[in-house]
């Protein structure tokens, strides 16, 4: 697989925020999302193979825990990346994969904890989650997330959570404000492109099925540090 980066640090979003979690982040996105935070996925990185970064892994966390499959898109290397989570599971891992879901779903691992980044029209890549992982969806444990940095992308997510009854399908329904990509220095929420108090109220207002999130990292670290 074609990798940007291992490393240890603490998971930053959904329900499993705050937990010590080894990062394994593969090289490349279809996507091109107007606040990506992550654009030095797009090229370069390493060709590890799956046993180069099994080691790494259990370097880092040999006693097991969570590791988390992001990127980048991880699904665009599905063909190794499927036999490598089963063998994270088998190893004793638990695993999270974040995904935009544009990818078909329904071959990852069942014990796979799905992290499901569904694009809100602000980002510029608005359509692109394939609505047939819907189905692919575990609600003893997935998660889907909506990165929202304006009110018409908060609409967006209100009405495509309710329109699709994820509180019933999945585990955890996230509405989380975007950060600015160059956002470099304070570590608070000058950064987000929307108020998350505004955010918390409309929510409240709707009554929306959903929990707020915040970028756990943006707040621990330099939003401009990497590897963390
Ligand atoms: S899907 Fe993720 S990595 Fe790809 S452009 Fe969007 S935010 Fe960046």
């Amino acid at each position: 697989m074609q990798i940007t980066e291992i490393y240890k640090s603490l998971q930053g979003e959904s329900t499993h925020a705050g937990l010590p979690c080894v990062f394994v982040r593969l090289t490349g996105c279809n996507l091109r999302c107007s606040w990506c935070d992550s654009e030095y996925t797009f090229k370069g990185g390493v060709r590890m193979t799956s046993e180069d970064i099994m080691s790494e892994v259990k370097r880092l966390s040999p006693a097991g825990g969570l590791v988390e499959i992001t990127g980048g898109e991880p699904m665009l290397q599905e063909r190794d990346l499927l036999p490598f989570m089963q063998r994270l599971i088998d190893e004793g891992y638990r695993v999270l994969l974040e995904t935009s879901g544009e990818r078909p779903l329904a071959g990852v691992p069942p014990e796979v904890i799905k992290i499901v980044d569904v694009k809100c029209p602000d980002s510029g890549e608005g359509n692109t989650f394939a609505e047939e992982n819907l189905t692919a969806l575990n609600p003893r444990q997935d998660e889907v997330k909506f990165v929202i940095s304006s009110r018409a992308d908060y609409e967006f997510a209100r009405d495509f959570s309710h329109t699709h009854t994820l509180a019933q399908r999945a585990y955890a329904v996230l509405f989380s404000p975007a950060f600015r990509k160059d956002a470099t220095g304070a570590r608070d929420s000058s950064h987000c492109l929307i108020d998350p108090q505004d955010l918390a109220g409309w929510m409240l207002a709707d009554e929306v099925p959903a929990r707020l999130g915040l970028q756990l990292h943006k707040f621990i670290w330099d939003p401009a540090v990497k590897g963390v």
